[in-house]
């Protein structure tokens, strides 16, 4: 029985990277894969400008505060500066706005006052305060304070997203910004899913006796779009291999076909005989792992079969384990995998030791580590199990059990190829892959 490296490696030297490029609005590119470089066509920030709501200035005049300055002009963002900061003067200046010429700090408005006139207020002869031109520096500034540097972010030229990348909703931004309104992508993996067992009906129907309401069938399509792919058909068959053999056919117009169910040694798994019968090449049944150790991996023509045991759990483990990143390679991804990471055990996991065994856990971040923490979880025929956790403990097989404090590898099924960060051991990596 292959492990599942082994399994994983197969996969992807079967899946071929799409090198076809289709264009979509920026509105509508998240998740997809950039399929060129984006370059910056300005530096950005375009020029010096404020961080601040407040009053730029000249630093050396506030070395010595509370001072006065005069009032000279007033910059709002989208506006320039007229007049520029000499000895003694300041400009009101509003977060965004261009730094008038003469300035080389901006004071935050919050340490600033009003310095108000006392004036006699005409006819009564009464005394009132008026507002006036002037301001009080109540706290100085060194210079370049409170500013914001012209290409201080990037530069003019500089690659601001990169062609294999997924992108996030933070990347529609900085396409926005390198004024892309159509996004290169490449074309969005086709798949088919097909749901086999003769006790399944539709999520509108009640079951009657003995039957159970297609869960599979929906999740799969679920993780398809999270994943960037597209379901082009999405279909349901009893176990009769005739008519198994029949929606196989139809699904192998698809890049990628998802069947569940009918995988196993029962007397009505007939999806590995159907598969054989349309004349598909099978690559592996069956992989050292709990749970979906039966799982298939067939290849018939160009499209990439994946049979999935019917467990909803199995399901969704075998997807993140090998659809997800056939995905990722066929919409040429540059990043594959999903995200890894250590966390502390907060109770005992246990798994059989002959396989490797993936169990749902929370996580949660506890005196400073990440820990993952035991959820009530009956096994694969329990997906209100796996849903209580928010990823999987990963148990190699040779071991059957961690203790509460021992350090596990976890894999998160929620964040794959979204954020490159998700997970990373140090959340201040600064730096893009
Ligand atoms: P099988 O892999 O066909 O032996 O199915 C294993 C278990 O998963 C059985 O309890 C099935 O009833 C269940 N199952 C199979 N297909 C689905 C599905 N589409 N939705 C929910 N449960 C399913
Ligand atoms: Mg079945």
């Amino acid at each position: 029985m292959l492990t599942v490296e082994e399994a994983s490696a197969r996969v992807r030297a079967h899946a071929q990277p799409s090198s076809e490029t289709e264009f979509v609005a920026l509105e509508a590119c998240s998740r997809r894969i950039l399929a060129e470089d984006v370059r910056s066509d300005s530096d950005l920030p375009a020029f010096d400008r404020s961080a601040m709501d407040g009053f730029a200035v000249r630093a050396s005049d506030t070395a010595e505060s509370p001072v006065v300055l005069r009032v000279i002009d007033a910059i709002a963002a989208g506006d320039v500066g007229r007049l520029a900061v000499g000895e003694g003067t300041a400009v009101r200046i509003m977060t965004g706005a261009p730094i008038p010429e003469g300035a080389d700090a901006v004071v935050m408005v919050e340490h600033t006052e009003p310095v108000e006139r006392t004036q006699a207020v005409e006819g009564a002869g009464a005394v009132g305060a008026v507002p006036s031109d002037r301001v009080r520096i109540l706290r100085g500034v060194e210079p370049r304070q409170n500013i914001r540097f012209r290409g201080e972010n990037v530069a003019d030229g500089e690659v601001v997203a990169r062609a294999g990348q997924r992108l996030r909703p933070i990347d529609v931004a900085i396409l926005a910004t390198a004024g892309i309104e159509r996004v290169a992508v490449r074309p969005r993996p086709r798949v088919s899913i097909l749901s086999t067992g003769d006790e399944l009906v539709d999520p509108g129907r009640t079951p009657g006796p003995g039957q159970i309401r297609n869960s599979n069938g929906p999740m799969l399509a679920a993780m398809v779009t999270e994943a960037g792919a597209s379901v082009v058909r999405r279909t349901s068959a009893g176990d009769r291999p005739t008519e198994i053999e029949g929606a196989i056919r139809d699904g192998l117009d698809a890049d990628v076909l998802l069947l569940s169910g009918g995988v196993s040694m029962g007397d009505h798994d007939h999806v590995a005989a159907a598969l054989d019968a349309v004349g598909a090449e099978t690559v592996f049944h069956r992989v050292a792992m709990k749970p979906g150790k039966p799982v298939l991996f067939a290849r018939c023509g160009s499209t990439l079969v994946f049979g999935l045991p019917g467990n909803p759990v199995s399901v969704f483990i075998g997807f993140a384990l090998f659809v997800q990143p056939a995905l990722a390679i066929l919409s040429a991804a540059s990043r594959v995998d999903a995200p890894r990471g250590r966390a502390v055990a907060d109770g005992e996991f246990r798994g059989p030791e002959k396989l490797c065994a993936f169990e749902p856990c929370g996580l949660v971040v506890r005196e400073g580590a990440l820990r993952a923490v035991p959820v009530r979880y009956r096994g694969s025929g329990d997906p209100h199990g796996a849903s209580r956790g928010d990823a999987f403990v990963v148990l190699p097989a040779g071991v059957a059990r961690v203790a509460a404090g021992d350090s596990v590898e976890v894999l998160s099924t929620t964040a794959y190829g979204a954020a490159p960060y998700a997970m990373a051991a140090d959340p201040n990596r600064g730096v893009r892959e």
